[in-house]
């Protein structure tokens, strides 16, 4: 049985996004990305999305408040039972520890930790090319570079926090999407 509990890591313009997409059809369970719920929440003009936006916009974290909650709820749904991949959580120490706890009450312990490394300056033209073709309102120039800020201080430790566990993978995101995915999917196989 494929190892089907994951977090991934990695700076913003990683690939995270579209390998989480790929791995959750391979292993066949949800994609669990706290970027997507939380544009979607602001598509819709929620209550989380209107609180979220200005965060977003700015390329700050969302406030832990707006988001633990969140997942709770998501971890909790029907659908879990196999597994998840978390996509852009946890993604700084908190978020992590609150992760502990959530994972051992449900008695889910995660798999692995799988971080993608990419260099700053080929993540930083991903998400450029992101911006004209997608559309995506954080991804300009100002914001980027907030983000991958925000990513160093904030959400690189968990590297380490991870490997010292054991948990972490880390896998040379630079490379063509297919290969990155092949790499994923022999890690899951175990
Ligand atoms: P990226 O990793 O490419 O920046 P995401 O789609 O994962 O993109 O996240 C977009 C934005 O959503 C982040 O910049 C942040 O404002 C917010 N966000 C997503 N996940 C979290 C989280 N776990 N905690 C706080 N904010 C989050």
């Amino acid at each position: 049985m494929a190892a089907a509990r994951l977090v991934f890591l990695g700076p913003p313009g990683s690939g995270k996004g579209t390998q989480a997409t790929q791995i959750s059809e391979f292993c066949g369970v949800p994609h669990i990305s706290t970027g997507a719920i939380l544009r979607s929440s602001v598509a819709q003009g929620t209550e989380l999305g209107k609180k979220a936006q200005f965060y977003m916009d700015a390329g700050e974290l969302v406030p832990d408040e707006l988001i633990l909650g969140l997942i709770r709820e998501r971890l909790g749904a029907d659908d879990t039972q196999s597994g998840w991949i978390l996509d852009g959580f946890p993604r700084n120490v908190e978020q992590a520890n609150f992760l502990d706890v959530l994972l051992q009450e449900m008695d889910q312990p995660c798999d692995c930790v799988v971080n993608l490394d990419v260099p700053d300056e080929v993540v930083v033209s991903r998400m450029l090319l992101r911006g004209e073709q997608e559309g995506r309102a954080d991804d300009n120039q100002a914001t980027i570079r907030n983000r991958l800020e925000v990513y160093r201080q904030q959400t690189e430790p968990l590297i380490a926090f991870y490997r010292n566990r054991q948990q972490l993978v880390s896998v040379d995101g630079n490379q063509p999407v297919d290969l990155v995915t092949e790499e994923l999917k022999k890690i899951v196989h175990g």
